[in-house]
């Protein structure tokens, strides 16, 4: 059995489920982090390592810096690769998603290869690695994007997080394909929500969130469809992919793809009139008007705004054998914890 795990974003929102998870299962896991002595960024993780049965060891790695995981690899039966920044408004995308999503996925890869000791990687990838905009889908022909499908409309201009996360994905089936020590499983989720272990993150998944519960989208939500799963299924996905010796390939996560208008009518069902909500959509073409207030282009909203989805996530249920929380359930969660940390 697989025991000493390299888990690579460990600090963050979905990487800290991840690790919780492991602990529990009595797994050594080996966290990198970019600089030790800021503990403050897995003190969380400690307390969680001090009452679980797994064991906690803090390694000093940067996605930038080459042969930077070959130490903490050394010895490590698996590696999950999760670091990747998670962030949409950027100024230079090359610096700040390319370059440590590319490199990092690179980097972390030649590790692997360079400890014979490495037998599985499971990567964190995400559906922006499938399909670059909603519009894609019916471009294609399609009624839905399956783990077939690989986003080819990203760029470093256009939605450069998606391109990072599909330039990073293919090097990973490239490394992949060079070798024969290590098996790869790729777990692809779509927008991640539900509570986080430490609310600090700043990934883009609770800042959505908060931008809703704060009343942003009050004069109208934009009508935009997303794939949305729980953090914690995410994380749990992850485990799945490392114990089960069958899983291999892509694997699509969204427990349902629904509207930013249709998720706060959730939130409404739950909480009733506590928060500012949204009571219709923006139509499309107030969205080309007031669109720079959400950081969203007149690109983006052509090819996105209006346009539904539909992911299939049969082979995460199926082969991986993942059981879906109900997305009302993810979300109450969700804005309980924000509701309770904004007292
Ligand atoms: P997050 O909370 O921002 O976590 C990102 C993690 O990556 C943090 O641990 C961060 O470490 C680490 N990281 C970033 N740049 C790094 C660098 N240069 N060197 C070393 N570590 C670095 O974001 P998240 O939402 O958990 O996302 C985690 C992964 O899931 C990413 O690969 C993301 O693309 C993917 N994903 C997320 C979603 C979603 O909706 N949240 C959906 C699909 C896929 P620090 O603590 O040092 O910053």
């Amino acid at each position: 059995m697989i025991k000493t795990v390299l888990v690579t974003g460990g600090t963050g929102y979905i990487g800290s489920w991840v690790v919780k998870y492991l602990l529990e299962k009595s797994y050594t896991v080996r966290l990198t982090v970019r600089n030790k002595n800021k503990q403050a960024n897995y003190a969380h993780l400690s307390k969680l390592a001090d009452t679980s049965s797994g064991k906690l060891e803090i390694w000093e790695a940067d996605l930038l810096i080459k042969g930077s995981f070959d130490a903490a690899a050394n010895g490590a039966d698996s590696i999950m690769h999760i670091a990747s920044p998670f962030i949409l408004k950027v100024k230079d995308a090359q610096k700040e998603l390319i370059n440590p999503a590319l490199l990092g996925t690179r980097n972390v890869l030649e590790a692997a290869n360079a400890s014979p000791s490495v037998k599985k990687v499971v990567l964190t990838s995400s559906v922006a690695a499938v399909y670059g905009d909603n519009i894609d889908m019916k471009a294609m022909g399609l009624n839905e994007f399956t783990e077939e499908h690989f986003n080819n409309t990203s760029s470093l201009k256009h939605q450069p997080y998606s391109y990072s996360k599909a330039l990073a994905e293919k090097e990973a089936w490239d490394i992949y394909k060079s070798q024969s020590q290590w098996k790869l499983v790729v777990i692809n989720p779509s927008f991640v929500m539900g509570p986080a272990i430490n609310p600090d993150t700043n990934s883009e998944s609770i800042g959505f969130m908060k931008d809703i519960l704060s009343g942003k989208l009050a004069m109208g939500a934009p009508d935009l469809y997303f794939g949305f799963v729980d953090a914690r299924d995410v994380a749990k996905a992850h485990l799945l992919a490392l114990e089960n010796h069958a899983a291999d390939g892509r694997h699509i996560l969204a427990e349902r793809t629904t509207g930013v208008f249709e998720l706060t009518q959730i939130i409404k069902s739950i909480f009733g009139k506590k928060f500012k909500l949204p009571t219709k959509k923006s139509p499309k073409l107030l969205m080309y008007l007031v669109g720079w207030m959400f950081g969203l282009n007149a690109k983006f909203i052509t090819r996105n705004v209006g346009h539904a989805i539909k992911l299939n996530n049969t082979k995460s249920s199926i082969k991986l054998g993942l059981v879906y929380t109900p997305l009302e359930k993810t979300i109450e969660d969700m804005v309980n914890q924000l509701d309770k940390s904004s007292d």
